[in-house]
């Protein structure tokens, strides 16, 4: 058997959890093979959780079997996110894939991490696939972010003195590969932290009253660069990320009007992602607000479509003309009948509605043709392009143009 070039076999630790001596055996002879030689193995979960108490167990992986007779996999799992434990988890069970899945999501829950699940009998090629993919996760974490956290006061400051920025995603259609639209991200470029990402400072725009002058920011830019695309020969709709948050006051509305009118762009080719908002205080504003819009042709999308952010009820009351599928339910959806389903189900939905589809979270070469024949319009992910200045859009362009002759579907 071939033996993994480098990888962290020799100072990972593998602890496996399972009543059934034979598989006990099998694993760990299976682990061994590929060089993970600290391989410690409990018949029993008490066990298992006393020999772990007390250990820095951050280079561990404990691959648990779901059905045991004394604790099950389930209260396991519980016992093991009161400890410190902060290493991966693989689960094992030959019940059927949905129950795994529901294990799998319970665990991530907990805040534990979960490299997925194998059916028994364990395949030597689904553990190994598993493995090299902790290897690659690690390396990932070593080189992420940092967690940031920063004071209202701080990001007002840098909203004022223009220290966000937008990005843009390439949304490509299907059928033809070419580019349709962009997506407007929103960064904040701080002078010492670098880059940093959305999630670490919308909900804290949105507690402090500071999103109205950021999604007012990130419209003008977008207006403003969808301009000059226009004047280079791109020809594209740009779509702004708008939490329900913002229509809590009628100022939206006259702000945006008088924008359009500025820069000469057509309502049609704008397009407002609408996320619902925590902080949502009348529901009947928004539907007035977004249907007012709509009456003068501008775009509305409903984002993140299927997570609990996003509802049918939702869908029923307000006149959306998109739907971007999560890509929750499109990364890795063509290994996963569960996700298979919902996406499927999501595309229905949508044509029966007379709604345009997106996909997002495209992000690999599987992501991509999976959406061969779905019935999807547009895709959108890393696959096809990462969030990018203005700037780089025409070169990108031309790249994509290049990659697709290759890669058609
Ligand atoms: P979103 O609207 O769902 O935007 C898509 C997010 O997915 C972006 O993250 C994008 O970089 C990321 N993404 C794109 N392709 C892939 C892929 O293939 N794989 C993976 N894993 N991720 C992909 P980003 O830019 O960090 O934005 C996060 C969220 O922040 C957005 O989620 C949106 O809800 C919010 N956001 C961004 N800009 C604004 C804004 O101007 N205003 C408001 N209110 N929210 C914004
Ligand atoms: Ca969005
Ligand atoms: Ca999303």
């Amino acid at each position: 058997m071939e033996h993994q070039s480098e990888g962290s076999q020799a100072t990972t630790k593998i602890i496996i959890v399972d009543d059934d001596q034979f598989q006990l055996k099998l694993l760990s002879h299976q682990l061994s093979m590929v060089g993970y030689k600290n391989v410690v193995a409990f018949d029993d979960g008490q066990t298992a959780l006393d020999h772990m108490a007390g250990q820095v167990l951050d280079s561990t992986i404990v691959i648990l079997d779901l059905n045991m007779p004394n604790m099950d996999g389930l209260e396991f799992l519980q016992k093991l996110q009161e400890t410190e434990f902060t290493g991966a988890l693989l689960l094992v069970s030959g019940e059927d894939e949905r129950v795994v899945q529901s294990a799998e999501a319970l665990a991530s829950s907990y805040n534990l991490w979960v490299l997925g699940h194998l059916n028994k009998p364990v395949q030597q090629e689904q553990l190994q696939k598993y493995l090299k993919q902790l290897d690659a996760q690690k390396e990932k974490s070593l080189v992420g972010e940092k967690e940031h956290s920063y004071e209202a006061a701080r990001l007002k400051q840098a909203i004022e003195s223009g220290e966000l920025s937008n990005f843009y995603q390439p949304k490509v259609l299907l059928d033809t590969g070419e580019l349709v639209g962009v997506e407007a991200l929103v960064r904040w470029e701080h002078p010492e932290d670098g880059l940093i990402l959305p999630d670490h400072f919308i909900d804290l725009a949105e507690e402090n009253e500071l999103i109205d002058s950021i999604a007012q920011q990130v419209l003008s830019s977008a207006l403003s660069d969808s301009k000059l695309w226009k004047e280079a020969g791109i020809n594209i709709t740009v779509a702004v990320n708008i939490s329900m948050y913002n229509l809590n006051t009628r100022d939206f509305i006259s702000y945006l009007e008088k924008e359009l009118l500025a820069s000469g762009i057509n309502p049609q080719d704008l397009i407002l992602e609408v996320t619902e908002s925590k902080l949502m205080k009348d529901y009947s504003l928004v539907l007035d607000m977004l249907t007012r819009l709509r009456l003068r042709r501008v775009n509305l999308s409903i984002d993140d479509f299927g997570t609990g952010h996003s509802s049918m009820t939702q869908l029923r009351d307000i006149p959306f003309n998109e739907l971007k599928i999560d890509r929750g339910f499109v990364h890795s959806a063509c290994d996963n009948a569960t996700l298979h389903g919902i996406f499927d189900g999501s595309i229905q939905l949508a044509k029966n509605l007379g709604i345009k589809t997106v996909a997002e979270g495209v992000e690999n070469e599987a992501d991509w043709s999976f959406l061969d024949g779905s019935g999807c319009d547009l895709a959108q992910g890393f696959f096809i392009g990462k969030p990018m200045r203005a700037l780089e859009l025409r070169e990108w362009k031309t790249q994509w143009a290049e990659r697709y002759e290759q890669i058609a579907i």
